[in-house]
């Protein structure tokens, strides 16, 4: 491809709305411009990068055994009714409505759609197990899309689902799916940690997100130095071991004005959150009242506490709404309350320590409270808090560390959620009629193409690993007059019917100009043919990677194209390292 007849936008400065180095990159290289909030446009070069993710993907799909489908991105609503997800998606989905009033959503996922298409092909046990897949555009209004293509309201996602007879068969599919977005991944050039996620409201029993660690990830990760253990902290269970302790101190009830806040009484009394227990009172989305105690200093975890419930959502209990249950707002601590509210107790709490708790009065508080002796009540105590730095890891017990992460994969024993809706049963081996189970594993082609930018970056621009590079070999020339052009066109030539894949920036621009564009697009291979090579047949060969430059003499083109190659060689090896 000759540069002189691509589009190439490129730009010196950063996109005013841009925030994070993907997004500012991504313009400024001309691989994609805004077309409004949440939506862009891929541009040739841009879009070749994103065909290139895709090319992987399929590539590894296919070689997993799973089967690659089309299927339409409108999608009626009676297949979302099926599964009760038309009300439960909100204003996540993007709603149409036909010229005979029929409505239609565009698909934000696919799991009613597969289910109700396969439902009438899988009949027996024979047909099963089956991974089927497509690549495809989604649509989300999220409520704040950012960060360019990472959070966008239409993106392209590799989405599959798998059927199957039993768990055992699911168990198998998805640790090959496992396996599978791990070499997709790499091959991409993008470093991930598959982390332990939370499953519980849509209802599976294993989760797993493939994250990138990066300051600017939304979610927080809970990491194992020693041993490696990765979780989401919303899934990572926080094991406390109490000291059981005898002491003596007598129950003491103090007054403490105007001390609703946990904040407030560690003051007046001159103690830590640690010593204190707090209370959170929340209605879930189907009317029941929860009352939690935890440790003063711990927060609650709210998708532990909507998983133990079979809750979806949670808010917040009005002040009306809990004094009718008894609840003295600010001075809620442990006691008999009305059977309707449904009291838990976090694992933070030892029994036998001493805290200082609300009074269930006004300005009051207890000392010394001891949960054994004090209220000695039987309660259902969990873990119900938020995992944080220095927790013990769950699996060897060393302090744990937390990092930002971008989730761009995501794998999902979904179990029979979707079977029992769509009713889907096969025949199994006794000619009984039985629910399959399922499971599903997407990946976000978009947010994976942005990530690795994120990754993969430096003051000049984007390092893009050779695997997805927009174009391997840069061939830039700074040629004077017809002759030396043709002479760097016999050498384009030569390149491109030898099938490298080179882009060659012929334009009649300055060197400055036409270095900072193939560094800021980053393509991984750089050959300059500039004035030494017109008078004494030398030319350089930049690793934009490392962005060491070398200096070689020309003998003729076979020579040229044998270093590319092992370059390149070079630089695939490197991601498979
Ligand atoms: P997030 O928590 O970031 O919203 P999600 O849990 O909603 O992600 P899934 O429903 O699991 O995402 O979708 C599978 C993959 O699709 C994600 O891992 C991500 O890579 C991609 N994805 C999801 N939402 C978006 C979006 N708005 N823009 C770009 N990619 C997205
Ligand atoms: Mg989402």
């Amino acid at each position: 491809m000759k540069a002189s007849e691509y589009i190439l936008p490129t730009t010196k400065d950063d996109p005013s709305d841009a925030v994070v180095a993907s997004h500012k990159l991504m313009i400024r290289a001309g691989l994609v411009r805004k077309s409004s909030a949440g939506l862009y446009n891929f541009l040739p070069l841009g879009y070749r990068v994103l065909r290139k993710i895709e090319a992987i993907v399929r590539e590894e799909m296919d070689r997993s055994g799973a089967l690659e489908f089309y299927l339409p991105i409108l999608t009626p609503s009676d297949l979302w009714e099926t599964s009760g997800r038309w009300d439960r998606m909100g204003h996540e989905m993007f709603r149409i409505t036909d010229r005979h009033k029929l409505s239609y959503a565009l698909g934000p996922t696919h799991e009613e759609s597969f289910a109700s298409l396969l439902k009438p092909i899988l009949k027996s046990y024979k047909d099963l197990p089956k991974n089927v897949y497509q690549m495809h555009t989604k649509f989300r209004d999220e409520i704040r899309p950012r960060f360019g293509v990472i959070r966008s309201r239409e993106f392209i996602m590799k989405d599959a689902y798998s059927f199957h007879l039993d768990s055992e068969s699911l168990n198998d599919t998805y640790e090959l799916m496992r396996k599978t977005y791990r070499t997709i991944f790499k091959r991409c050039g993008l470093k991930t940690i598959p982390v332990q996620a939370d499953s519980g409201s849509m209802g599976g029993s294993g989760s797993e997100e493939f994250m990138v660690i990066s300051p600017i990830g939304e979610e927080t990760l809970s990491i194992c130095p020693s041993c490696g253990y990765s979780g989401n902290i919303e899934k990572t269970p926080v094991n406390w071991k109490h000291v059981e302790s005898d002491s003596n101190l007598k129950l003491e009830k103090v007054s403490t004005p105007k001390t609703s806040s946990i904040e407030d009484v560690a003051k007046l009394l001159e103690i830590t959150a640690k010593e204190t227990i707090k209370s959170v009172y929340l209605v879930t989305n189907d009317g029941r009242k929860v009352l939690v105690f935890l440790r003063g200093d711990r927060e609650l975890n709210e998708v532990k506490l909507n998983n133990h419930l079979g809750s979806s959502e949670l808010r917040n209990m009005s002040d009306k709404e809990a004094s009718e249950l008894g609840i003295v707002t600010g001075f809620c601590g442990p006691k008999q309350f009305p059977k309707e509210l449904i009291s838990l107790y976090d694992t933070s709490i030892s029994k036998t320590s001493s805290y200082v708790a609300g009074a269930n009065e006004i300005d009051f508080h207890y000392k010394n409270f001891i949960l054994n002796r004090d209220y000695p009540e039987s309660i259902t105590q969990l873990d119900l808090s938020k995992s944080e730095q220095n927790d013990p890891c769950p699996s060897c017990e060393s302090p744990l560390s937390q990092e930002k992460g971008i989730e761009v994969g995501h794998i999902f024993k979904l179990g029979e959620k979707y079977s029992k809706a769509f009713d889907i049963k096969v025949l199994d081996k006794q000619g009984k009629s039985r629910l399959v189970t399922m499971g599903c594993y997407g990946i976000g082609v978009n947010r994976t193409m942005a990530t690795v930018i994120e990754q993969a970056n430096d003051e000049k621009g984007i390092q893009w690993p050779i695997s997805i590079a927009p174009f391997e070999v840069a061939l830039v020339s700074i040629a004077k007059g017809k002759e030396e052009l043709e002479q760097v066109e016999k050498i384009y030539k030569y390149l491109l019917d030898q099938k490298i894949e080179v882009f060659w920036d012929d334009r009649d621009l300055g060197p400055g100009f036409k270095f900072k564009d193939s560094e800021l697009i980053g393509f991984p291979i750089r050959i300059t043919l500039g004035k030494s090579f017109f008078e004494k047949k030398e030319y350089t060969i930049l690793n934009r990677k490392t962005n060491e430059e070398a200096t070689y003499s020309f003998q003729n083109e076979k020579e040229l194209l044998d270093l590319i190659n092992s370059m390149r060689v070079k630089l695939f090896q490197e991601l498979e390292a």
